[in-house]
């Protein structure tokens, strides 16, 4: 089966700017996926072209097997989004706004039915510029659902929202998988990818560095674990050098801190040299990488020329 949304090596410039360089994944039907990246990563720019609100200058886009550029009308109908900035006027209200978005598209879900199930009920007719950032927040929500769509793509959905109103949001995902909708969202926020999303795609630099589960990615990650060591008597950097898996030392009098890529190697190695030169173990940790430590590698290195994919 081929994935539901392909995005093969799309490509974006603003003027100068490559905001997108070769940008390439696939969702799967029914799965929440997420683009986690910092900012200016390329996100917004992906989801813009995504739903066909700019041209990539470069590359190629499926939706539910329909060529965004040969096919725009039946793979646009298939998408409802939220954007980052969505320019609505304040003074419209709630019902207003599903009603004129309603307009757009033959089989529209009625106004009545998103306000009770994005719980605007009671805000229904107070005007935009009077509701919470998380009241609004679900009124962009509900607008990307008045065309019944199978792809939903929400752009930073909790971007300046307090825990509430970012709960609030984790429940509509999660209904929103339950309902069998596909959903790509952004973020760059490292826990809501990580509790919200399937898999995720890690953007830096417009491009795609790394792509899987949370638990993939970390696992990828685990071949480069921490190791802190403190001994008795200060060893000599030469001697931890040598240890199998190490990489890239920092020894300071008695405590050295590195990188290993093999820890039962390096542990195998530790346990020699103290033995060899009478150092005298004080304290040894080996920690796993967290999503965290994967995420700040990716994005710290001038992006690679070639995606990885796991
Ligand atoms: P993200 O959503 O990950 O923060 P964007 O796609 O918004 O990233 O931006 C990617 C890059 O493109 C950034 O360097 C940004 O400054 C630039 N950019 C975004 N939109 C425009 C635009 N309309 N004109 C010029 N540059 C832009
Ligand atoms: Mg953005």
């Amino acid at each position: 089966m081929p994935a539901y949304v392909s995005i093969s090596q799309l490509s974006k410039r603003y003027g100068a700017v490559e905001a997108v360089h070769g940008l390439s994944l696939q969702i799967e039907r029914g799965e929440v996926f997420g683009l986690l990246g910092p900012n200016g990563a390329g996100k917004t720019t992906t989801i813009e072209c995504l739903v066909g609100l700019r041209d990539p200058d470069q590359g190629e886009i499926f939706i539910g097997g329909h060529d965004l550029r040969r096919q725009p009308a039946a793979a646009k109908a298939k998408i409802g989004v939220a954007l980052q900035s969505p320019s609505l006027p304040g003074r419209i209200t709630p019902r207003e706004a599903l009603r004129l978005f309603g307009t757009f598209y033959p089989e529209a879900v009625a106004p009545e039915t998103l306000l009770a199930r994005f719980n605007l009920t009671v805000q229904a007719d107070r005007r935009l510029e009077d509701l919470s950032g998380g009241q609004r927040q679900r009124v962009s929500l509900a607008l990307a659902f008045v065309n019944q769509p199978e792809l939903v793509v929400l752009d930073e959905p909790s971007a300046g929202l307090d825990p509430q109103a970012r709960r609030d949001i984790c429940d509509q995902i999660a209904h929103l998988k339950a309902a069998g909708h596909t959903v790509l969202l952004s973020t760059h926020d490292l826990a809501e990818a990580e509790q919200w999303c399937d898999r995720i795609a890690i953007v830096h630099q417009g491009r795609v560095v790394a792509t899987g589960t949370p638990r993939d990615l970390v696992a990828q990650a685990r071949t480069r674990q921490s190791v802190t060591l403190v001994t008795a008597r200060p060893p000599e950097a030469a001697w931890l050098a040598r240890l199998a898996g190490s990489e890239a030392v920092a020894l300071d009098g008695k405590t050295a801190r590195w990188e290993t890529t093999d820890a039962a190697a390096t542990i195998a190695g530790i346990s020699a040299m103290l033995a060899e030169h009478s150092l005298g173990l004080v304290e040894l940790q080996v920690r796993p990488a967290s999503l965290e430590a994967v995420f700040l590698q990716l994005t710290a290195l001038p992006a690679p020329a070639e995606a990885r994919n796991p």
